[in-house]
């Protein structure tokens, strides 16, 4: 039977994403007793789940120090607001107000942790994957939304609320794509032009069905190009991971980083920015990366570093 070493604590670390969440238990990307992935349905049926089978894994493991949740956003961050560790306006039917953080404290009674599935996947690409000794840069999902966090100056992006790079606005050629857009809240925003969702609408199928030569990549291509021009001239990051479903799509990489360098156009000069493989880059951690990195909230949060 699987273990952990005597000093390990036992920890659980939930991405909680738009279409699936993924839970598991262990110490680290070594360390993994148990891995699943429950659908993202309502909250009572997705959080009574992520309850049995975190109860199971206690039943078969011992107790759980803490628990760490990346999740979809928009969440509450700020420890001292009556909504910390709650998903909040989110557009996505009946999972706005959804107290996240509470119910597992409230049903476990351990520390919980709680950041953006961005800021997640960002912390264990940091410790355990791309971003392995940098201080500063961006992990940006594209998948059934897309959002961006990751780590400045050797922080977590949080600030007012937190970042959401998903909804930065990108130019638009109406003439090329009169497609409006689908973000409930500004049309044709990056998300509501690049998502995973948006793509499905402009195409009328599921993306993942849109052969590699289709004018979809081009044009999916030109809009994250435009997003990381502007996220490359505001944050200075020294990488930027592209990570979500969408990119799974993988001949995306070269023709972002074509776009990319032709739309800086040679203004911003430094060596990284010519290795744009190793600048613009997919996830070491693969699909795990929120997961993995929500065992890192789960330490924090057990050493009362977080919130
Ligand atoms: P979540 O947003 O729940 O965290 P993902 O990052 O996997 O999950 O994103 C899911 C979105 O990515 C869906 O809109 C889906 O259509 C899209 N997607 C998943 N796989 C692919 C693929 N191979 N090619 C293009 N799009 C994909
Ligand atoms: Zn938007």
């Amino acid at each position: 039977m699987k273990s952990l070493p005597p000093d390990a604590a036992l920890l659980a670390g939930v991405e909680a994403g738009g279409t699936k969440w993924r839970c598991l238990v262990g110490a680290g990307p070594g360390q993994i007793l148990a891995d699943t992935l429950i659908p993202t349905t309502t909250p009572e049926q997705t959080l009574a789940q992520l309850r049995d089978f975190l109860d199971a894994a206690q039943q078969q493991w011992g107790p759980l120090a803490a628990i760490g949740v990346a999740s979809f956003g928009p969440v509450d961050l700020h420890p001292r607001s009556q909504r910390y560790g709650f998903i909040t306006n989110t557009p996505k039917p009946g999972w706005a107000f959804t107290d996240v953080a509470g119910f597992l404290r409230r049903h476990f009674g351990t520390p919980v942790g709680f950041d953006t599935d961005v800021n997640g996947a960002a912390l264990g690409e940091w410790r355990w994957g791309a971003a392995r000794g940098l201080d500063t840069f961006v992990y940006l999902t594209v998948g059934t939304g897309i959002g961006g966090g990751g780590i400045v100056g050797g922080r977590l992006m949080h600030g007012l609320i937190h970042p959401e790079m998903g909804h930065m606005r990108v130019a638009r050629d109406p003439a090329r794509d009169p497609f409006p857009g689908i973000c409930p809240f500004h049309h044709d925003c990056l998300e509501g032009l690049a998502s995973g969702p948006a793509l499905a609408a402009r195409w009328g199928r599921d993306p993942r069905d849109l052969p590699p030569d289709h004018p979809a990549w081009a044009l999916e291509a030109d809009y994250l190009a435009q997003a990381l021009h502007t996220l490359i001239c505001i944050l200075s990051p020294q990488r930027i991971i592209l990570g979500g479903g969408v990119m799974q799509q993988t001949q995306l990489y070269p023709m972002i980083r074509e776009r990319v360098r032709a739309s800086l156009a040679g203004y911003l000069e430094h060596p990284a920015l010519d290795q744009m493989d190793r600048f613009i880059t997919a996830p070491e951690l693969g699909a795990r990366s929120g997961a993995l990195g929500a065992l890192i909230l789960a330490e924090r949060a057990l050493r009362g570093a977080n919130p």
